[in-house]
C-alpha cells in the first residue's frame, strides 16, 4: 500500500509528558476534580514587571516581524545574563531567540545531526531530546544513570559510549526527570574528550536557575574552556520566570552554528513573539527577586514532599537538587498480580485517587514515577496523603492475596 505519512512520523511518539497534562485537562473539563502533579510547568504567575512590559509592548504596537534570531535587545539581555550570572561572552552573532528550549535543542539538532550520526544522551531523560535526535534522522545511544548514585552523569560512561559515528553528546543539567546535576569535573573530561575527538557538546540548561543547594554548576564556563567552538548552550524563560506559555528560549553557540539555526528558524517558525521578546528582555534584565522568591518555594515544597514521602518505605526516593520533580521508586508496590509497570499504577493512581503523576516509561524509566511540585503546599498535602493512602491500600491487598 502506498506510504501515506513521511517515514519520520513513524520513529517518533509524540510527547507522553503533556498526554498527562491532556488527560488531567480532559478530565476537569468533564467536571472531576484532580489534583496535578503531572504538570511540567511552574504553577506561579508571570512576574508583574514582566507582564507590565508586555503590555506596555502592545500598547506601542511592537508587534510586527522581528529579525527572525531575535531583537538585538534581547540578544544583548541573554549575553549580559550568561556574562553575569557564569562570566562567559558571547556576541550577536552567537546567540539566536527561540520558541522556548524546544526550538533552540530543536534547531541544534537539525543543524549538527544527520543520517548514520550517533548522539550520546543519558537515560532516564526527557523525552523531547532523544525525539529530535530521532528526526533530524540521527540515532540516540542511552547511557543509563542509576538511582543509587543519584541518577550521576559519569562522564567514564558517556566517554565509553563514543564510537567512531559520535557526532555529539546532549547533556540535561539539571535533568528532567531526575533533578540530578552533571558534575563540573565530569562535564570538563567530557568536553576535553570532546573538542579532542570534533563532537558537539549541547547542554540542555533548562532549569538551570532551579538548583536547590549550593553545587557549582557552571556548566557555561567549564565548556567554554574546555570546548567553546564545539558547544551549545540551550536555555528558557519558561521555568526560571514561570513563562512556559510565552514561548522564549535561546542558544549561544559558535557563530556559524548559530547562523545555520538562523536559518533553519527563519523557514520554520520566524521570530518568536515580539511581545514575548520585549517581556523576556524585562525579565532577564530587570530584578532576579521573583527567581529566588519562586526557587525558596520550591525548596519548601521539595523538603516537605519528601518528608511526607518518607513515611512509606516502600515508596523510595531522594531529595532532587534541581528542577521541581520528585523522581519516585515504585520497584516495591509493583508485582505480577498486581500493578505489573508504572503506567497501570499511575493509570489507578488517576482512576481511584484523583491524583495524576507521570509514569517512568515516559522517560524510559519503568518502575518509577515523576511528581512534579510546581503545585501549592495544600495539594502537595492533599496528594501525598492520597498517594499514600493508594499505596497502603493495594500493598495491603497484595500482602492478604498473597498470605491466603
Ligand atoms: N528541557 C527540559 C529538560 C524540559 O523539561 C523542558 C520543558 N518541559 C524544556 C527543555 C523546554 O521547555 P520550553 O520549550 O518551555 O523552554
Amino acid at each position: 500500500m502506498a506510504r501515506r505519512l513521511a517515514d519520520r512520523t513513524t520513529r517518533i511518539a509524540s510527547s507522553p509528558t503533556m498526554a498527562v497534562t491532556a488527560t488531567v485537562d480532559r478530565l476537569r473539563r468533564a467536571g472531576v476534580e484532580v489534583i496535578d502533579f503531572g504538570a511540567g510547568e511552574p504553577d506561579f504567575a508571570t512576574p508583574e514587571a514582566v507582564k507590565a512590559a508586555a503590555r506596555r509592548a502592545i500598547d506601542e504596537n511592537f508587534t510586527k516581524y522581528t529579525p527572525s534570531s531575535g531583537t538585538a535587545d534581547l540578544k544583548r539581555a541573554i549575553c549580559d545574563r550568561y556574562r553575569a550570572d557564569y562570566g562567559v561572552e558571547y556576541t550577536d552573532a552567537e546567540v539566536i531567540v527561540t520558541a522556548g528550549g524546544k526550538q533552540a535543542l530543536y534547531n541544534a539538532a537539525l543543524a549538527l545531526f544527520g543520517p548514520g550520526d550517533e548522539v550520546i544522551t543519558h537515560a532516564p531523560y526527557w523525552p523531547t531530546l532523544t525525539e529530535q535526535i530521532k528526526l533530524a534522522d540521527a540515532t540516540p545511544v542511552l547511557v543509563r544513570t542509576h538511582a543509587d548514585d543519584g541518577f550521576a552523569v559519569h562522564a567514564e560512561a558517556m566517554l565509553a559510549a563514543i564510537t567512531p559515528r559520535t557526532r555529539g553528546i546532549v547533556i540535561n543539567s539539571p535533568c528532567n526527570p531526575t533533578g540530578a546535576l552533571i558534575a563540573e569535573d565530569d562535564l570538563a573530561e567530557i568536553a576535553e574528550e570532546a573538542a579532542r575527538r570534533r563532537i558537539w557538546v549541547v547542554v540542555d540548561l533548562c532549569y538551570e536557575r532551579l538548583i536547590y543547594d549550593a553545587v557549582p554548576h557552571n556548566l557555561a564556563a567549564v565548556l567554554n574552556r574546555h570546548c567553546r567552538d564545539l558547544a551549545v548552550l540551550c536555555g528558557s524563560a519558561s521555568k526560571a520566570y514561570a513563562m512556559t506559555g510565552w514561548r522564549c528560549g535561546w542558544a549561544l553557540g559558535p557563530a556559524d552554528l548559530v547562523a545555520a539555526a538562523g536559518a533553519i528558524q527563519s523557514h520554520a517558525t520566524s521570530n518568536v513573539s515580539s511581545i514575548t521578546q520585549k517581556a523576556a528582555v524585562e525579565a532577564l534584565t530587570g530584578s532576579q527577586a521573583p527567581v529566588r522568591a519562586m526557587l525558596d518555594e520550591y525548596r519548601t515544597r521539595r523538603d516537605r514532599l519528601s518528608d511526607w514521602l518518607a513515611d512509606e518505605p516502600l515508596l523510595k526516593c531522594r531529595k532532587p537538587v534541581g528542577a521541581f520533580y520528585m523522581f519516585v521508586d515504585i520497584g516495591d508496590v509493583l508485582s505480577a498480580d498486581g500493578f505489573r509497570t508504572s503506567n497501570d499504577f499511575a493509570q489507578a493512581l488517576l482512576d481511584d485517587a484523583r491524583v495524576a503523576v507521570t509514569p517512568g516509561e515516559a522517560f524510559d524509566a519503568p518502575g518509577f514515577i515523576r511528581i512534579s511540585y510546581a503545585t501549592s503546599l495544600e495539594l502537595l498535602r492533599e496528594g501525598s496523603r492520597r498517594l499514600l493512602s493508594f499505596v497502603r491500600t493495594h500493598a495491603g491487598a497484595r500482602g492478604a492475596t498473597a498470605a491466603s
